[in-house]
């Protein structure tokens, strides 16, 4: 039987081809409650640099873009 290796990923997912916070966007680190979210400053777009998050989803309702998208765990939901 194959041994089940899963991929740890964080819960929040940012698309860099969306975000704008090289533009100068923070709205997604300026509403979350737990300051979870940064910028990158490799590539100058935001991303989740902790892995802790409340799936309140102001980081992806309020994002202008659609660059976030939260995976809320299934016993969440
Ligand atoms: S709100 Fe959206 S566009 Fe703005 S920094 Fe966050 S992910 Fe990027
Ligand atoms: S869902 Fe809430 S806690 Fe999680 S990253 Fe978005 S704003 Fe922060």
């Amino acid at each position: 039987m194959p041994v089940a290796i899963q991929v740890t990923n964080v819960p929040v997912e940012i698309d860099n081809d969306k975000c704008i916070a090289d533009k100068g966007c923070r709205t997604c680190i300026d509403v979350c409650p737990l300051d979870v979210l940064c910028i990158n400053e490799d590539t100058g777009k935001a991303y989740m640099k902790y892995d802790e998050c409340w799936y309140c989803m102001p980081c992806e309702v309020d994002c202008p873009t659609n660059a976030v998208k939260v995976s809320i765990p299934y016993l969440l939901r």
